[in-house]
């Protein structure tokens, strides 16, 4: 696996409305987004089309990955499969492209000594799929707030624990209505 993918625009690619299919598998090493750090180590395959429009080349595919992370609730490692879409133009001179061409959010990206560089679209398409949550499961029960047993491998007895000492202080309820609010501590 390489860790760049760039593509010559050689004599296959030389006429308007020529198409050059590519597939592959790109390397990565961190994955990072934001201030999660994910790892690929399948790397992202992709299969792309590259075609010349005539003033622009347009590279369009589909990507996947399978990223390794953390859960945001237990911890524990999250794999996330992913897949998305290539979407992106090259041109010669990307700012001429760029203005008037609101509607679109299509990238413009140089072509550099008639090579295309697609290195960043496809990480790109897999980045932007990863979801604000990343959970190791749908229904992944997260760890008790109280001894940090992680409640998916097993239960603990804090929960009985605290029915039974039935103190008013922390009352279940009033636990619950503290995760909900993600922990923000209130005033007064
Ligand atoms: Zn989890
Ligand atoms: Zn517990």
């Amino acid at each position: 696996m390489a860790d760049t993918l760039t593509v010559r625009l050689d004599s296959k690619l030389a006429e308007a409305g020529s198409a050059l299919d590519v597939e592959g598998v790109l390397a990565v090493d961190d994955f990072v987004v934001g201030d999660r750090v994910f790892s690929a180590p399948d790397g992202i395959a992709y299969e792309l089309t590259i075609t010349n429009t005539g003033e622009t080349i347009l590279a369009m595919g589909s990507v996947e990955a399978c990223l390794q992370g953390t859960c945001d609730r237990c911890l524990e490692e999250a794999r996330l499969y992913l897949s998305g879409d290539v979407d992106a133009l090259f041109a010669d001179d990307p700012e001429a492209f760029a203005e008037g061409d609101d509607e679109r959010e299509i990238e413009v990206l140089p072509i550099v000594e008639d090579v295309i560089d697609l290195t960043l679209p496809v990480r790109s398409a897999i980045a932007v799929e990863i979801p604000f949550k990343v959970l190791c499961k749908p229904d992944c029960k997260g760890l008790c707030p109280h001894c940090g047993q992680n409640l998916n491998e097993g239960t603990c007895d804090c929960e009985a624990r605290l029915a039974a000492e039935g103190d008013p202080m922390n009352p279940m309820s009033a636990l619950k209505a503290f995760k909900t609010k993600g922990g923000a501590k209130e005033e007064g």
